[in-house]
């Protein structure tokens, strides 16, 4: 058993508390994603070896050549709200673009009463972009219809990324992978009276922060969390797998804008490993969350550092 085995046997990071705040993960996905090149087209093979010693075999199948990865959202339960950041993949979603998100019948909402929340407990849903990894359970379908599946919530929607994916617009500019997501997974909640519309800066319960990270679309929000002089910060898609640490470089194919996309992660990376805060993004498998370390390796620029046992 390698050293990094033994840290994620003795280490899977489910909940966690940043001062008087809960945080608890909630799985729709975790297990084989896409091949490494399909995610990072300028992956190389030296770059995986390189760091195989903790890349493999938590994140990466050197077998396969596709990355190990997690889609999931945070339970965060603060004094006063119960509070969902990032809604996944959704039940019963129409994705002919990838079979992994193709009419799902998962207990998504049986993981989530498990980590604390009722859907009816929910007060507010933040979404950091748009995907459709990220707002699935924002509905789900009853009687043939889609519907809020969190009834009492409000639903936080960035303007900059509602008008990025309004396919009702003049100047929409179609992706495949997002078909029918807005018309499934937003449009009924602003349907339902459930949506607001805000900007960056928008603070939820006085711990909870919306912050620019453009780039990856052009609305991506981070959410920063601040409790009892902690600090933790909700890095949705800034960074998708643990190999972007030594090499930030690497964009995915996601990205609508990769240039823009590379500059916010390097921000949040370097700001990261100044403040040693918590990154929790949603996509990293197993421990789910790292601090950041500047790394000392030539050619790297940053590495992970787990959470202890
Ligand atoms: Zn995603």
């Amino acid at each position: 058993m390698n050293i990094a085995t033994s840290l994620f046997a003795a280490a899977p990071m489910h909940r966690l508390r940043i001062g008087d705040v809960s945080i608890a993960r909630v799985e729709d996905y975790h297990g084989p994603g896409l091949p490494g090149t399909g995610m990072f087209p300028a992956l190389r093979p030296d770059m995986w070896q390189a760091q195989q010693d903790w890349l493999v075999p938590h994140f990466y199948d050197p077998a396969s050549s596709r990355l190990r990865t997690s889609i999931h959202s945070w339970l965060v339960v603060t004094p006063r709200h119960k509070i969902l950041i990032d809604a996944c993949i959704g039940n019963h979603k129409n994705r002919p673009s990838d079979p992994r998100f193709h009419m799902r019948d998962e207990p998504w909402l049986e993981r989530l009463a498990a980590a604390g929340a009722h859907p009816d407990e929910i007060d507010f849903v933040m979404c950091t972009h748009f995907h459709a990894d990220h707002v699935g359970w924002n509905t789900r379908l009853v009687d043939g219809r889609w519907v809020p599946t969190f009834r009492n919530a409000r639903y936080l929607f960035k303007r900059d990324e509602f008008d990025r994916w309004d396919e009702r617009r003049p100047d929409y500019v179609p992706r495949e992978s997002q078909r029918f997501v807005f018309g499934d997974s937003v449009l009924p909640v602003v349907e339902a009276g459930q949506a607001i519309l805000i900007d960056d800066g928008y603070a939820v319960d006085d711990r909870l922060t919306v912050e620019p990270a453009p780039g990856h679309t052009p609305g991506n929000a981070t959410i920063r969390l601040r409790a009892a002089g902690e600090q933790a910060l909700f890095s949705g898609d800034v960074i998708h797998h643990p190999i972007q640490l030594p090499y930030p470089e690497l964009c995915s194919v996601f990205d609508d804008d990769p240039v823009q996309g590379l500059a916010t992660r390097l921000a949040v990376l370097d700001a990261a490993a100044a403040s040693g805060i918590l990154l929790l993004p949603t996509h990293f498998a197993a421990p789910f969350c790292c601090r950041i370390d500047v790394a000392h390796a030539a050619g790297e620029r940053y590495r992970p550092r787990w959470p202890a046992g």
